[in-house]
């Protein structure tokens, strides 16, 4: 699935940094942690959004 808009906790929109976070923490080579803290992202109900995140809608998408 795609990443949700906001945080289910706090209500924060997160879903405009998950482009930017995959592709330095999960493509590339830098810290997650620090790449959460340069996006402003401190609250730890929204890293573990970042964190825990599969971008499933590619494999999902052929199935509706
Ligand atoms: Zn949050």
């Amino acid at each position: 699935m795609m990443i949700p808009v906001r945080c289910f906790t706090c209500g924060t929109v997160i879903g405009e940094h998950w482009e930017e976070f995959k592709a330095r923490a999960r493509e590339g080579e830098e810290d997650p942690a620090e790449v959460l803290d340069e996006l402003g992202i401190h609250r730890h109900c929204c890293r573990r959004m970042m964190i825990s995140h599969t971008d499933l809608v590619d494999v999902v998408s052929p199935y509706q």
